[in-house]
C-alpha cells in the first residue's frame, strides 16, 4: 500500500490524462499520473514491430469486442495511444460537428465555440505539413486521382517537429514509438514537459476502483 496524499490523481496518461496532468501540475497542484502500461522513452522504445505491438498495447495488439466481430487497438503505457497513433491533427470541420451536433445535442460541437480551445493547445505542439517534395509515389497516385475526378484535396497536418527528412529519413517506425521525440504526443509534448516541474508518474499500476470517503478519494489497484 503506497500512502500518500495528492490534490489530483489522474488515470491514464492519454490524450486526456495527458493533458489534463500537464495542466493541474502547472497549477502547482500536487499531481499524481498513473498508467497502467510500461514507461518507455524515445531510446528505450521496442524497435522492431512484433515487440513494440506485443508491449505497448492492450492485449498485445490483439483486442476484440464481445462478439468477436471487431478488432481496435488502445494504447497501453506513459502517452497511451498518442505514443502508437499517426498523431494527425487537423482540426475538425462544420461537416462532421454539425453531425456530432445533430447526434449528440451538444451544441458545443461548432467550429466557432471549438476555435478557442483549438488555439490554446495548437501553440503547445509543433504541427507540420509534409513537403510536396517528399510525397511518395503513393501520394502522387492518389493526387493524381483526385484532380482527374475534379475531388478536392488538402494535405493532412502531423504533429511533427523533427522527422529529418532533408536527410532521407521516411521512418514511419513512430508508429511504435518515436525515436527521435519528433512526434507531438502527450509523452513530448506535456508529459515530459510536466516531470521536469515535478509530476509524478507511476506506471504498470492498474487502478482497479475508488472509495470515496469524506475528505479523501482513495484510488484501488494492482502494481504490476
Ligand atoms: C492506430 C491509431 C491511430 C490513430 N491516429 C490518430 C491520428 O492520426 N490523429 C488523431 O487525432 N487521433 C488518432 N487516433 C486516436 C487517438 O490516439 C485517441 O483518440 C486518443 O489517444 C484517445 O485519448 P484518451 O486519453 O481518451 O485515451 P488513450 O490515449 O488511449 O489513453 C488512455 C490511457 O489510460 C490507460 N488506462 C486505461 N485504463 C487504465 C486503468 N484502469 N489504470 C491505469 N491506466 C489505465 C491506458 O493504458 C492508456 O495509456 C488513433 C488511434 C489509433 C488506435
Amino acid at each position: 500500500m503506497i500512502e500518500k496524499f495528492y490534490d489530483f490523481i489522474i488515470v491514464g496518461s492519454g490524450a486526456a490524462g495527458g493533458v489534463l496532468a500537464y495542466n493541474l501540475n502547472k497549477s502547482r497542484a500536487k499531481v499524481l499520473l498513473i498508467e497502467a502500461g510500461k514507461f518507455f522513452r524515445k531510446d528505450t522504445f521496442p524497435r522492431t514491430e512484433f515487440e513494440y505491438t506485443t508491449q505497448l498495447f492492450w492485449g498485445g495488439g490483439l483486442e476484440f469486442d464481445k462478439n468477436g466481430k471487431m478488432a481496435y487497438l488502445r494504447g497501453k503505457c506513459v502517452g497511451g495511444t498518442t505514443i502508437v497513433n499517426q498523431c494527425l491533427l487537423d482540426r475538425f470541420d462544420e461537416v462532421a460537428f454539425s453531425e456530432w451536433r445533430l447526434i449528440s445535442g451538444i451544441d458545443f460541437f461548432s467550429e466557432n465555440k471549438m476555435k478557442k480551445y483549438y488555439d490554446k493547445i495548437e501553440k503547445k505542439l509543433v504541427l507540420q505539413e509534409i513537403p510536396e517534395k517528399f510525397y511518395n509515389k503513393n501520394t502522387k497516385i492518389f493526387i493524381e486521382g483526385c484532380n482527374k475526378n475534379s475531388y478536392g484535396w488538402a494535405p493532412l497536418r502531423r504533429g511533427q517537429s523533427d522527422c529529418n527528412l532533408e536527410n532521407g529519413n521516411d521512418c514511419i517506425g513512430c508508429l511504435g514509438g518515436c525515436h527521435r521525440d519528433s512526434k507531438q504526443s502527450t509523452l513530448v509534448a506535456f508529459i515530459q514537459k510536466a516531470e521536469k516541474e515535478n509530476l509524478e508518474i507511476l506506471s504498470e499500476f492498474f487502478v482497479e476502483d475508488f472509495e470515496h470517503f469524506k475528505d479523501y478519494v482513495l484510488v484501488n489497484g494492482i502494481k504490476k
